[in-house]
């Protein structure tokens, strides 16, 4: 049964879609547009976070996400610090979202979920499953691919990829094997697990437009 209000008007139905969408891609779009069949309104909530340090500034991701969601007046975009029940509830957002890839988000969701049904029992937390086609995809490996010369183009929305190139201002120009010189010259290995692990296959192509 819909909630009503005092006035006996069928009250909104608000979902928060909490996340750092640095950058937003198409596996969150495919979240947002399940959220939509279920809940009348949605606010992707970009968190504030200043120990990260992120590709895209705060104020770079919203703008971003006002575009790829430009005329959609069911999708809002906010930013919040501090717990995430306190912003929803403030919000008036009875529901978290939250999109579930494969077994290794679940751990760490399940227990976020808890802890947030913990702290504030009046909000609930869904998740969703995006296509499978999405199951692999992260911000993470989206900002990674693209660095080293990889097409990203049905990942991500264009504005996204628009905003790679500016950010990388190096389109067409496919990177050298990532060889960091370490601080006594000697050649340390990329940085990170996935890097290395899509390095290869991404360096020996060349980024389309
Ligand atoms: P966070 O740092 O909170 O994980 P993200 O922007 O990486 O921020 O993710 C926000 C939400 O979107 C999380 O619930 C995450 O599981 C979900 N998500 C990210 N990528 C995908 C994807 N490809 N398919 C489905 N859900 C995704």
């Amino acid at each position: 049964m819909p909630h009503r209000n005092r006035e006996g008007h069928r009250k909104r139905s608000l979902a928060v879609f909490p996340g750092s969408f640095d950058p937003i891609t198409n596996g969150h779009l495919d979240i947002i547009g399940r959220s939509l069949s279920v809940f009348d309104q949605v606010t992707i909530a970009i968190l504030v976070n200043p120990e990260k340090h992120p590709l895209f500034t705060v104020e770079e991701r919203v703008a971003i996400i006002r575009e790829a969601f430009h005329g959609e007046e069911r999708v809002q975009v906010d930013t919040f610090s501090g717990l995430l029940v306190d912003y929803a509830e403030r919000l008036g957002a009875s529901v978290i979202v939250r999109g579930l890839r494969a077994i290794s988000d679940f751990e760490f969701e399940f227990q976020m979920a808890l802890m947030n049904r913990r702290l504030n029992p009046r909000i609930e937390t869904v998740f969703m499953m995006p296509a499978e086609s999405y199951s692999y995809l992260s911000s993470r490996l989206v900002k990674e691919v693209f660095q080293l010369g990889g097409r990203v183009r049905e990942l991500v929305p264009a504005v996204v990829e628009r905003r790679l190139r500016e950010k990388y201002g190096t389109a067409g120009v496919v990177h050298p094997p990532t060889r960091e010189r370490g601080s006594g010259g000697r050649e340390v290995p990329p940085s990170s697990k996935s890097e290395r692990g899509i390095h290869s296959r991404a360096s020996v192509r060349s980024r389309r437009a």
